[in-house]
């Protein structure tokens, strides 16, 4: 499988029993459907991240790709708990790509964010 933003072949990459895809130039990280919600929710996962966040900012320039698994369009993200983590799903197969640095970013909970989140489920 080849990286959707920059062609580079991308290596599999495993933690515990989910495996992922991680591009060898840019670092970004393919994901199939639902992997980044699961692994987002296991200790430890953002090593798998390890890609520079600077390039990966850079990436998030390149919008406009193609579903490396299926060849559909797929579309820009928006975390609704990080909006300013954008991230490419597929709306085909449901496989997600994140930049390199974003997946460590989404993993990643400031404070911040939950009071933004906790006064969002307050309002009425
Ligand atoms: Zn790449
Ligand atoms: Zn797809």
């Amino acid at each position: 499988m080849n990286c959707p933003k920059c062609n580079a072949t991308m290596e599999s990459v495993s933690f515990e029993e989910i495996e992922v895809d991680r591009c060898t130039s840019c670092g970004g990280l393919w994901f199939d459907l639902r992997e980044h919600e699961e692994l987002k929710q296991r200790r430890g996962s953002e090593a798998i991240d390890t890609g520079d966040h600077a390039v990966g900012r850079a990436g998030n320039a390149k919008g406009d790709i193609t579903c490396p698994r299926c060849h559909a369009r797929m579309v820009r993200m928006v975390d609704h708990e990080q909006p300013h983590i954008w991230y490419e799903q597929c709306s085909t197969c449901g496989g997600a790509y994140f930049d390199a640095g974003e997946f460590r970013d989404f993993k990643k909970h400031t404070p911040g964010d939950l009071i933004r989140r906790w006064r969002a489920k307050a309002r009425p």
